[in-house]
Parts: structure tokens; sequence; C-alpha cells
């Protein structure tokens, strides 16, 4: 495969693990035939952007152009293109490719393929020109056409992004687990992943209980849809809730205690952890094995899954809640999400980067 012309293209990148990011220039290829050349119009912010930009978990490539939470418009198109056509209204997620002939692509699982994340949109492998993948903070990307989605007309642009990823990060593992009437379902974290599980939750006819360590977030979390909110710094509101969840989403950023979680669920209740934090997360064999308790975890969604996402969140309206960022904000908007300070999702604005 010879390599296709490339362009240049406004981004923001880091150098390293220890610096801020900042405007820089970066090539894309020209659309091949099976491509699909997207305008990006907004960027989600999501904490895994945070953990890859500094090397968090050992394996960022630099320089480094995060952001996956990508919505744009079409504005050129390869000749073999069907399912899009120019200034059509699409998304791209955290996968931008995959191997598509191993047994979990074949399932439309995508995100579990074989050959690792090197379909990653950051951080993964470029293969037309064999360069690290680089996000979506940047004026525009180049996507083959099967690993783009189409986002319902009636949603708000900007606060679609966030479904993405942190839409799809949660709504995966409560289908998968069968969340639905007459269970009580628990969230832990109320950021980016934690207020669209809590808004799937609900719609999923759940009971729904929030998890937090910030009691400045009572008020929102219920507005959001929680049925009850517990603050977990709070001992005796955690230990009301002991043995009576039949799921637990966790989507915690940072080190915490899971077992004080596995104690809250029913007999074979299942928390799955989504939260990505540096660092090992100790457990405990009583709380697991006391009540046949089960802990997993799960990894965004695949093509298909993702798209089943977005047109569920056109029927029922569901967008993230977002506060809109300058490209430039970018550093302060970091240090921010590392204070638990986002209500609920920075999405950049990327018409500030030109
Ligand atoms: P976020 O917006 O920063 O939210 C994280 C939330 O965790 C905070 O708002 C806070 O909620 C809580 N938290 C933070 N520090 C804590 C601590 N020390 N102890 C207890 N709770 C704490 O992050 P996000 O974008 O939602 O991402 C959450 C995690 O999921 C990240 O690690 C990210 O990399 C990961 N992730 C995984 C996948 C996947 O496919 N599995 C996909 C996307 C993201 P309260 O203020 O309510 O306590
Ligand atoms: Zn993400
Ligand atoms: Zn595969």
């Amino acid at each position: 495969m010879s390599k296709p012309v490339c362009y240049s293209t406004k981004a923001y990148s880091t150098p390293s693990a220890s610096s801020k990011l900042g405007a820089t220039m970066i090539e894309r290829r020209q659309p091949t035939p099976t491509d699909v050349q997207i305008q990006i119009l907004y960027c989600g912010v999501c904490h895994s952007d945070l953990h890859y930009a500094r090397n968090e978990w050992h394996f960022t490539q630099y320089p480094a152009v995060p952001g996956h939470e990508i919505v744009g418009r079409v504005t050129a198109t390869g000749s073999g293109v069907q399912k899009f056509k120019v200034g059509d209204t699409v998304g791209v997620g955290c996968l931008v490719d995959s191997c598509r002939t191993c047994p979990n692509c074949r399932s439309g699982l995508e995100q579990y393929c074989n050959a690792g994340m090197a379909g990653g949109t950051y951080g993964g492998t470029e293969k037309h020109l064999g360069s690290p993948t680089l996000g979506g903070y940047s004026q525009s990307i180049v996507v083959t056409e099967d690993f783009v989605l189409r986002i319902p007309a009636n949603l708000n642009l900007a606060a679609a992004a966030p479904l993405l990823c942190a839409g799809i990060t949660t709504y995966s593992p409560m289908r998968h687990w069968k969340v639905g009437p007459g269970q009580k379902v628990g969230i832990v974290g109320l950021g980016g992943l934690g207020h669209m599980a809590v808004k799937f939750a609900k719609a999923f006819g759940a009971h729904v209980v929030l998890f937090t360590t910030s009691p400045g977030k009572v008020a929102d979390a219920k507005r959001l849809g929680a049925h009850e909110v517990v603050v977990s710094t709070d001992e005796k509101q955690m230990a009301a809730q002991t043995g009576s969840f039949d799921f637990i989403l966790d989507a915690v950023s940072a080190a915490h205690d899971l077992n004080a979680y596995f104690n809250l669920l029913k007999r074979d209740g299942n928390l799955t952890l989504v939260g990505a934090p540096e660092k090992p997360l100790p457990v405990a064999a009583f709380p697991l094995i006391m009540r046949r308790r089960s802990f997993s975890g799960s990894l965004i969604g695949g093509l298909p899954e993702t798209q089943e996402m977005l047109d569920f969140c056109g029927q029922h309206n569901i967008t993230s809640d977002i506060e809109m960022i300058r490209m430039d904000q970018i550093n302060d908007a970091y240090e921010r999400m590392l204070k638990s300070d986002v209500k609920y999702r920075f999405v950049i604005d990327m018409a500030s980067l030109t």
C-alpha cells in the first residue's frame, strides 16, 4: 500500500508528560477511497485524555493529541464512500479502526479486538502512515467510513459530543448487565461518565442511587435523575445501603476503596468498573465471596452499539450537561477536572482554534 498524500491541520498537543498542551500543526492523510474527512466542530474532554497526556497509563506516544469525543461535519468523502456525504453531521469516538477479522470485530465488539487498541483514536497506529494516531483536539480528522457514526438531528451537537465516549462507556455495561425496572442500581462518581450513567439508568427504568464525594453535587444528581444520593464519605449513609444493590457502575478516576462498594451488593450482584485510575485498586476476598458477588470491567463499546446508543439518545432526548471552553483553556480544564470541578463535561468549541 503506497502512503497517501497528507495535509496539515491545526491541533493542540503535548510533547511530554509534564508539559502543558499547546498549539501545533499536525499531518492527516488525504481521504483514501473509503475515508471521510471531517471538520471537527466540538470535542469533549474525557478524563482519559488527561491520563493519556500525562502518561499515567505508561503507553503514551509523544507528541500526543488527545480527544475522542468528536462531532463535526463531513467536508470530503473518498470515491467509494457509501454511507456519508459532504455536509452530514457525524461523530467519531474512541476507535478509528480495528483488525476487522478477529471474532470480536466480527461480533461488532471492535473495542475488544484481539489486535488490541491499534485502532484507538489517539495512541493507536495510523494504518496508512505507520505513525501514532492523533485525536480530536484539532480542526479536522480523516476516518474510514465504517468507524464514523451518525448524530441524530434533534440533538444539540456540542452536548452530543460526550456521548461518543462517556455515553457509550456507561450505556454498554448497563445493557450487558440488563439494567432495567425493578433493579436498584448504584453509580459511583458524578463526573463525565457518572452523570451519563445516571441518565441512562433512569431511562432504563432502574431505581438509581448516586454515590459522590462532593456534597455540593447532591441537588444536581437528583435533577439529573438519581432517586437517592449518598455522600460516600459519610459512613452512616454508606452502611444504610449494605446488601441492597443489583448492580453498581464505578466511574471514578482516582484511587478509592472498591471493597466498600462490594459490601453494598446483594447476593449475585455485580460491580462493573469503568474508571481507569493510574494505580491498582486493592480487592479484598471476603466482600466478594460472602454473597457470590462479582466484579468486572468494561471498555467503551463497539460500533453497532455506539450507533444504537446515539439513536436511543435521539429518541429519548438525552445529551450531556456541558461547559463549553475555548481550546486555549484546556490546561485549566484539566486542573479543574482533577478537583472534580466539572459540570459535567467540558466540550471544546473547535472554532476557537481557527
Ligand atoms: P471525571 O469527569 O473527572 O469524573 C470522575 C469523578 O470521580 C469525579 O467527578 C468525582 O466524582 C470522582 N472522584 C474523583 N476523584 C475521586 C477520589 N479520589 N475518590 C472518589 N471519587 C473521586 O472523569 P470521567 O471522564 O468521567 O472518567 C472517569 C474514569 O473513567 C477515568 O479514569 C477515565 O479514564 C475512565 N474511562 C474509562 C473508559 C472505559 O472504557 N472503561 C472510558 C472513558 C473513561 P464525585 O465528585 O461525585 O465524587
Ligand atoms: Zn473517553
Ligand atoms: Zn479485531
